[in-house]
C-alpha cells in the first residue's frame, strides 16, 4: 500500500515509494495551499505560537546557566528561590503554549479533513455507473479513510513540525552564541556527529524492514489462500499438501531470518544513536574544561558549559527531522497528488450545458434508433438496434443470457451512455434531458432488490422522503407487502438488516416494488426474477407489477410466460440485435 511508510525508521522512502514520487509543480502546491486558505488565521496562529514556545523552550537552559553561576557559585539564595521560581513558571508557561498549539492544530487539520472529505463524497456521488462497477471498492474506501486522513496528519505534525523545527534550530543557534561564541562553534561541529551516524544505522534498519515486510506479506498470501475454504479444497483433490507446506517452510525461515537480522540491527541502531548522543556532551566538556583549564578563558563557566550542553541536546531532534524533511514533503505530495487524481476523474454521463425539462404528462414514448454500444471497443455488444415503445404500452424483451437485454435498458436512465445513435422518450434526446429529471422519470425494480441497512420504512423513504404514512401504506398495500410488514412486532420500523438480508427475495421485492410505487414514475423498467420464487410469491409479485404497470410506459425483461402473454410487443434480442419482434400469437 503506498503512502503507508514501515514502522521503524521513517527517514527513508521505500522503493514503491521512489518509482511514485509525484512531479511537484506550482499547480500541486497551489492546490494544497487553496485548502489551508479558508484557515490562514488559524494557521498564522499556530505559526505565532510555534515561535513563542520556541522561545520558551530556550529558557530553562538560560535560566539554568544563571541558577549555577551567580545563585548556587554566588551563594545567593534569595536568587536561587528566585530563578527556580522563574524556571517553573517558564515551564508552565511553554506547556501551556503547547497545549494551546496542538489544539488549534488539531482544529485546522481536523476542518480540513472535513472539507476533503465532503468534496470527496460529494465528487464520487457524480462518479458514472461505469466508475463503481471498474473501480474496487477497498480503494474506494483507501482515498476516502485513509488518504484523506493521511491529509491531517501532514498538516498537524510535518508542516508544523518543519516549521517548529526550524523556528526552534534558529532560536537555540541565536543563544548559544549569545552564551559564548567559542563554546558553540564546538557544539555545533559535534551535531553532524550525532546525526550522521544515526542516519546511516536507520538505512541498514530500513532496508531490513521493507524486507521483512515484503516476505511477511508473502506468507500471508499463503496462508490467505491456502487455508480458503475453496483454495484448501483445491489442495486436497490435486493432493498438494506436502509442496504448499514446503512453500510455507522456504518463505517461513525467510521471513524468520529477516526478523533476527532485523532485530541485530535494531539494537546496533540504538548502540550507536545512544554513544552518540553522549558523546556530544562529553566533547564540549572537555573543550569547555581545556579551555578553562589550560587557555584560563574566563568568560567560561560552569554554567555556560551547562547551557550550551543542553542546547546542544535540544538541537539534535530538529536538526534530525529536518534532514529528513525531503522525505516527509515527498511522502506528503504523493498523498495529495493520488487525492487530486480522484478528484479529477470526469463522470462520464454529465449533464450538458443547456438541458431540458420537458412535460412527460402525455407523451412518453420510448425511441431506440440505431443505437451502438459496447463495454469494450473490440467487444461491440449492441449493434444498430432500432424500436419504439408506444406511451402507455407493455414491451417484453426475452433473449438468451448474456445478449444484452440488461445493458439495453441500462441506456435508458443513462447508467451509460450509447456510443452511437440515440434514444429519444417524447422525441427529446435523452442527452438533452436533465439526467436528475430523467431519472426521475424512470422506476427500475433490478432482479436484485437493494436495501440500505435501516428499518423497512426509511428504506420506503428513500424514493419519497416526504411521503406521509398513508402514502406509504397504501403502497404497500398495492405491492401485497403491507400484511406481511404489519405482521412483524415492529411493523415499518423492522430493521432489514444489512442489504436487507433479514428479508427473504420475495419480500425485498416486493418492498422494492412498494419503493417504485411511492416514486410514480411515468416510465418503468422491470428486470423479472430468474430465482425460483415459491409460486405464492411469484403471484402476489405479479399482481403487484400488473397495477404497477397500469397507465405507464414499460419495459420488462421477461423470464416469465405470463409476462410475455400480457406485453404488447415481444422484442427478441440476440447477440445484441432485435432479431424477431412481435404479439405472442405471432
Ligand atoms: P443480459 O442481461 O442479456 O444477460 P447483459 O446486458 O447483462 O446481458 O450483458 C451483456 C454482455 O455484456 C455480457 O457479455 C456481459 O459480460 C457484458 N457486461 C455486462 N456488464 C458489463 C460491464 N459493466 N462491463 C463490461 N462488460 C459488461
Amino acid at each position: 500500500m503506498p503512502g503507508m511508510p514501515p514502522l521503524g525508521p521513517r527517514g527513508f522512502l521505500t522503493e514503491e515509494e521512489k518509482s511514485n514520487t509525484p512531479k511537484i509543480t506550482k499547480e500541486l502546491i497551489f492546490r494544497i495551499l487553496s485548502y489551508l486558505k479558508p484557515y490562514w488565521f488559524q494557521l498564522s496562529l499556530v505559526l505565532v505560537v510555534i515561535v513563542i514556545s520556541s522561545v520558551l523552550g530556550l529558557l530553562p537552559s538560560l535560566i539554568t546557566a544563571k541558577i549555577i553561576d551567580e545563585a548556587i557559585l554566588g551563594k545567593d539564595m534569595q536568587l536561587l528561590i528566585k530563578l527556580v521560581l522563574l524556571a517553573i513558571v517558564t515551564l508552565a508557561a511553554s506547556n501551556i503554549v503547547s497545549v494551546l498549539e496542538s489544539y488549534i492544530n488539531s482544529w485546522v487539520s481536523q476542518r480540513i479533513v472535513y472539507d476533503m472529505k465532503n468534496e470527496m463524497f460529494a465528487h464520487l456521488q457524480t462518479m458514472s455507473h461505469s466508475f463503481f462497477t471498474s473501480e474496487r471498492q477497498g480503494d474506494i474506501i483507501t482515498r476516502m479513510n485513509s488518504d484523506i486522513s493521511g491529509v491531517s496528519r501532514v498538516i498537524s505534525s510535518t508542516l508544523t513540525d518543519i516549521i517548529s523545527n526550524v523556528c526552534t534550530v534558529l532560536t537555540t543557534i541565536i543563544a548559544l552564541f549569545n552564551i559564548d561564541i567559542k563554546l558553540s562553534i564546538i557544539g555545533i561541529l559535534v551535531i553532524p556527529l550525532l546525526v550522521l551516524p544515526t542516519k546511516s544505522a536507520g538505512k541498514n534498519r530500513f532496508k531490513l524492514l521493507s524486507e521483512s515486510q515484503e516476505k511477511n506479506d508473502e506468507l500471508n498470501d499463503i496462508i490467505n489462500e491456502s487455508l480458503s475454504v475453496s483454495g484448501s479444497l483445491l489442495i486436497k483433490l490435486f493432493t498438494k499438501e506436502e509442496s504448499t507446506n514446503d512453500k510455507f517452510k522456504k518463505v517461513n525461515k525467510e521471513v524468520t531470518d529477516l526478523s533476527v537480522k532485523e532485530s541485530r540491527a535494531g539494537s546496533w541502531f540504538r548502540v550507536v544513536m545512544g554513544i552518540f548522543t553522549n558523546l556530544g556532551p562529553l566533547l564540549i566538556y572537555l573543550a569547555g574544561g581545556y579551555l578553562i583549564i589550560k587557555m584560563n578563558d574566563t568568560a567560561i563557566t560552569v554554567g555556560t558549559i551547562t547551557a550550551t550542553v543542553s542546547m546542544i541536546n535540544r538541537l539534535y531532534r530538529p536538526v534530525e527531522s529536518l534532514l529528513n524533511v525531503s522525505v516527509d514533503v515527498t511522502r506528503s505530495m504523493a498523498l495529495f497528488s493520488r487525492i487530486f487524481s480522484y478528484l479529477d476523474i470526469e463522470a462520464e454521463v454529465k449533464n450538458k450545458k443547456i438541458v431540458l425539462k420537458p412535460s412527460f404528462k402525455n407523451n412518453t414514448d420510448i425511441t431506440y434508433e440505431n443505437v451502438e454500444f459496447y463495454y469494450s471497443e473490440e467487444k461491440p455488444l449492441i449493434k444498430d438496434l432500432s424500436f419504439t415503445v408506444p406511451s402507455g404500452k407493455m414491451y417484453a424483451i426475452v433473449g438468451p443470457s448474456g445478449s444484452g437485454k440488461s445493458t439495453l435498458v441500462n441506456l435508458l436512465p443513462r447508467l451509460y451512455d450509447v456510443k452511437n445513435g440515440s434514444i429519444k422518450i417524447h422525441n427529446y434526446d435523452i442527452r438533452d434531458i436533465e439526467l436528475s429529471y430523467l431519472r426521475s422519470n424512470i422506476g427500475m425494480v433490478t432482479q436484485e432488490a437493494y436495501m440500505f441497512n435501516g428499518t423497512i420504512k426509511e428504506n420506503l423513504l428513500f424514493a419519497k422522503s416526504d411521503a406521509t404514512m398513508q402514502e406509504i401504506e397504501e403502497a404497500c398495500k398495492i405491492a401485497n407487502i403491507h400484511d406481511f410488514i404489519i405482521s412483524q412486532p415492529d411493523g415499518y420500523d423492522t430493521e432489514v438488516g444489512n442489504r436487507g438480508l433479514k428479508l427473504s427475495g420475495g419480500e425485498k421485492q416486493r418492498i422494492s416494488i412498494a419503493r417504485v410505487i411511492l416514486k410514480d414514475p411515468k416510465i418503468l423498467i422491470l428486470d423479472e426474477a430468474t430465482s425460483a420464487l415459491d409460486s405464492i410469491s411469484e403471484r402476489s409479485i405479479q399482481n403487484a407489477l400488473d397495477i404497477l404497470m397500469k397507465g405507464r410506459t414499460s419495459i420488462v425483461i421477461a423470464h416469465r410466460l405470463s409476462t410475455i402473454l400480457q406485453a404488447d410487443q415481444i422484442l427478441v434480442v440476440s447477440e445484441g440485435k432485435i432479431v424477431e419482434q412481435g404479439k405472442h400469437e405471432e
